[in-house]
């Protein structure tokens, strides 16, 4: 299986990430990338930080470094149930890629029920392009209907390969995710959540959860260059319609 995009990468500009965009370029070419999506974190996480301006002014950002395709992205917060981010929508119409996900810092873990009833919020929301690491076990979540409205709104969930490291777990969480998305036929993104330059495009585990369970290969947005831009530009004209 290919993957020609990495979904999911922090530059120092998360703060407690610890490479700069021009050493993740370098990380995404040594592992034999065509490209990746700079997704900072929301400034809800950490107090405001990066401020919004920051996601306001990727244009200055060449498309292409070093041969390597850079496209702007984000990993916001969800806030609430409601299915509220930590962004403002005239930022968010300007990003290729727009993934959000339950941190502690901005959404206590709370009951199966309301976890659920937050992810299916963010996934209705016409901003949102993709969920990031629904496995996190830190979130119990009813995972059949999420991949259910996943499907129905055309949106992406996530196999974080960090996950398996930092977010213990996880592993049985994201095989029953892959597993109900190959059923089902959703749509599924695979990213690094890169923090260091060498992880760009590191997907060792997820590709083995995602090739076990069978998932078709057309399912994953990511796989290559031409279909992560036909569900970038997709995305992309839906959120500025919306
Ligand atoms: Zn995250
Ligand atoms: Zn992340």
């Amino acid at each position: 299986m290919t993957i020609e995009v990495d979904t999911h990468a922090h530059s120092i500009a998360s703060l407690h990430a610890y490479s700069t965009i021009t050493e993740l370029v370098a990380g995404a070419k040594k592992n034999g990338l065509k490209g990746f999506v700079l997704t900072e974190h929301g400034p809800a996480l950490q107090n405001g930080l990066p401020h919004p301006y920051y996601f306001g002014n990727l244009s200055v950002l060449p498309k292409e470094i070093q041969g390597v395709r850079l496209f702007r992205g984000v990993e916001l917060n969800i806030m609430d149930g409601s299915g509220n981010v930590d962004l403002s929508v005239k930022y968010l119409k300007l990003l290729d890629f727009v993934m959000a996900g339950l941190h502690e810092a901005c959404f206590a873990p709370n009951s199966k029920r309301e976890n659920t009833r937050a992810m299916l919020a963010a996934l209705e929301n016409p901003y949102i392009d993709c969920i990031s690491h629904p496995g996190n076990p830190v979130y119990p979540v009813d995972y059949e209907e999420v991949v259910k409205a996943a499907l129905r709104f055309g949106k992406a969930l996530e196999i974080n390969n960090a996950s398996f490291k930092v977010r213990k777990g996880s592993l049985e969480n994201c095989k029953t995710i892959a597993r109900l998305a190959a059923r089902h036929g959703c749509l599924v993104s695979c990213g690094s959540d890169a923090h260091y330059w060498e992880d760009v495009g590191n997907f060792e585990t997820a590709r083995l959860v995602m090739d076990e369970a069978g998932i078709d290969s057309g399912r994953i947005v990511n796989g290559t260059m031409d279909s992560f831009a036909g569900f970038y530009k997709r995305r992309k004209a839906e959120r500025g319609a919306a």
